[in-house]
């Protein structure tokens, strides 16, 4: 195995900047992107995306406990603290449910979902080298790669295995593709940033308990870097152009933009009069969203 090319530093100027799942919107649907990124037009928070961010919280925590202490009782136990942090964070989750029957039905998905992660492996074996790890890499040219690895684990061999939690279903074979894009993004980070080539990416999907595993190899990963910066460039190109089409698929069941969408017979927004750099914080727009789907 070659080395990899020495790691671009952080200093360099910044002009971009892609996470696996911006750059997935865009391969999806140009308009999603620039409605999300461009923008940053909130989405509506959902049960099941809701549940998917508490079950994370809970498998992030459970190993803050001793191995021995890691058990399925311990990991339910977590549920309602994680919860209520989550709604201190982000008090719109709470409206999500219109009575404690409700909730406690999705508390109980939720729960059901921790189970699936126990038939898949037993967390008292294992100790996390890290855990929802910020990793982030800027590439010749100015590019920032950055995501966040839900977790990571080292043998002492010094392989790197790459885990990724999913609390939906495994796709079929034709979307695997797209599922492993996500995880060749961060093997590809952590490759350039720490020189090591993650032997194992896994996914575990505990909706329907199974897990995905791919080893990549340095082609694969040079094929990711070439495919993340010719998305780029069309990137750039549809904002000098200020052409973000609509791409309609199945996924447009689960959009929160439908109404400006042209596709759906809405009016998209008009460009805003300044396009957000990498650095910007994502400002809470929903007032001009609101006025604009009212006048529409
Ligand atoms: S509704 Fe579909 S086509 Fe329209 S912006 Fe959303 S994902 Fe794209």
């Amino acid at each position: 195995m070659t080395a990899p090319t020495a790691p671009v530093d952080l200093p360099l100027p910044v002009l971009g900047s892609l996470s696996p799942s911006r750059a997935g919107d865009f391969m999806t649907c140009p308009l999603l992107f620039r409605y999300r990124t461009i923008d940053r037009l909130p989405s509506a928070p959902s049960p099941a995306a809701t549940r998917g961010t508490v079950v994370h919280s809970v498998l992030e925590r459970l190993y803050d406990l001793p191995a021995a202490g890691r058990t399925l009782d311990a990991a339910v136990a977590l549920l309602q603290p994680e919860w209520e942090r989550l709604v201190a964070a982000e008090p719109e989750v709470a409206g999500l449910f219109t009575d404690e029957a409700e909730r406690r039905a999705w508390l109980g998905e939720a729960r059901e979902l921790l189970a699936g992660y126990f038939t898949l492996e037993d967390p008292t074996r294992l100790e996390p080298a890290e855990r929802e790890q910020l990793v982030e890499v800027v590439l010749a040219g100015g590019l920032r790669l950055r995501g966040i690895v839900d977790r990571l684990d080292l043998a002492p061999s010094g392989d790197l295995r790459v885990v990724d939690y999913k609390t939906g279903r495994a796709p079929g074979e034709m979307f695997e593709g797209k599922a492993l894009f996500q995880m060749k993004f961060y093997a590809l980070v952590l490759w350039r940033t720490r020189g090591v080539l993650p032997r194992v990416l896994q996914l575990m999907y505990l909706g329907d308990r199974e897990i995905l595993r791919y080893s990549p190899d340095e082609a694969d990963l040079r094929a990711t870097e070439r495919k993340l910066l010719a998305l780029w460039e069309a990137i750039e190109r549809a904002t000098q152009r200020r052409e973000f089409l609509p791409r309609p698929s199945r996924l447009c069941e689960w959009c929160d933009h439908q109404s400006l969408c042209p596709a759906f017979g809405g009016t998209p927004l008009p460009w805003p009069e300044r396009v957000p750099g990498p650095e910007d914080p994502l400002p809470h727009q929903r007032a001009a969203v609101e006025a604009a789907r009212q006048a529409g």
